[in-house]
């Protein structure tokens, strides 16, 4: 077990966005997260890294570190949880007056305050990974949307989180430039990653998951393999999804 997620309840004012959710994550599992809009997947992607706290629930990680949500909850804890995950957003969220380096460097320098020759030398390695090594002194409205997003990627990468967590990130690109970014999360997969990916690419979610993860309305509907949750869906609610978004 790499991170247990139990009893997480979220909500905003008098809408319950997030139900009672319990996930258990296997190190280098892929898990994606598929589900309509508004049925809370950003959300609870965003409690894992801390950019949503919730009101209940508890995450365990393997190494020991627990956070309980509620009233006794300490800062520290989360900002410890923000380290551990790192995020890639549907919109990117790239510093537009920073070069591509510089947006990679800006977590380890800024933040963790690390040696500056030191993540130089990581970034340029992350922005080599990402197939982006000639552009790494051009700034974002230079680059298309999906280098920028690679750019996100190295960026969350350059943290060096346990766990990398994916919002939707092909969303807001053009087709033909959404193989590129999912080639680069799929190297990652190679690699062992742990990751959580929300997305409407089924195709892709059949590639990668491990485990698909179906919510509806704050709830987990279903989780199972690829084979399951995609070919033979238990619930009703499920097969609706799938089939209007095939
Ligand atoms: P999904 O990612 O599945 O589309 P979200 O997690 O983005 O769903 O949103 C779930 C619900 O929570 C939606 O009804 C949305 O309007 C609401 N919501 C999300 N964030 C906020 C917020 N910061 N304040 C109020 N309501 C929110």
């Amino acid at each position: 077990m790499f991170l247990s997620v139990k009893g997480l309840s979220k909500s905003f004012g008098e809408l319950d966005v997030l139900k009672t959710i319990n996930i258990t994550i296997d190190e280098g599992n892929i898990i994606t997260i598929i589900g309509p809009s508004g049925s809370g997947k950003t959300t609870l992607l965003r409690c894992l890294n801390a950019l949503e706290i919730p009101d209940e629930g508890v995450l365990a990680f393997h190494d020991g570190f627990e956070i309980a949500f509620g009233n006794k909850l300490k800062k520290k804890k989360l900002m410890e949880l923000s380290r551990k995950a790192g995020m890639v957003f549907q919109s990117y969220n790239l510093f537009p007056h920073k070069t591509a380096l510089q947006n990679v460097t800006e977590g380890p320098l800024i933040v963790q305050n690390r040696n500056k020759n030191e993540v130089l030398e990581l970034a340029e390695s992350l922005l080599h990974k990402v197939g982006l090594a000639d552009k790494m002194n051009l700034y974002p409205h230079q680059l298309s949307g999906g280098q920028q997003q690679r750019v996100g990627i190295a960026r969350a990468l350059a943290i060096e989180p346990e766990l990398m967590l994916f919002d939707e990130p092909t969303s807001a690109l053009d087709p033909e430039l959404v193989g590129d970014v999912l080639k680069v999360i799929k190297d990652l997969a190679k690699e062992g990653w742990t990751m959580v990916i929300v997305t409407h690419e089924l195709k892709f979610a059949e590639q990668v998951s491990d485990s698909i993860i179906f919510m509806d309305q704050g709830q987990i509907i279903e989780q199972g393999p690829p084979s399951q949750v995609l070919k033979h869906p238990k619930h009703e609610r499920t097969s609706q999804f799938i089939q209007r978004v095939v």
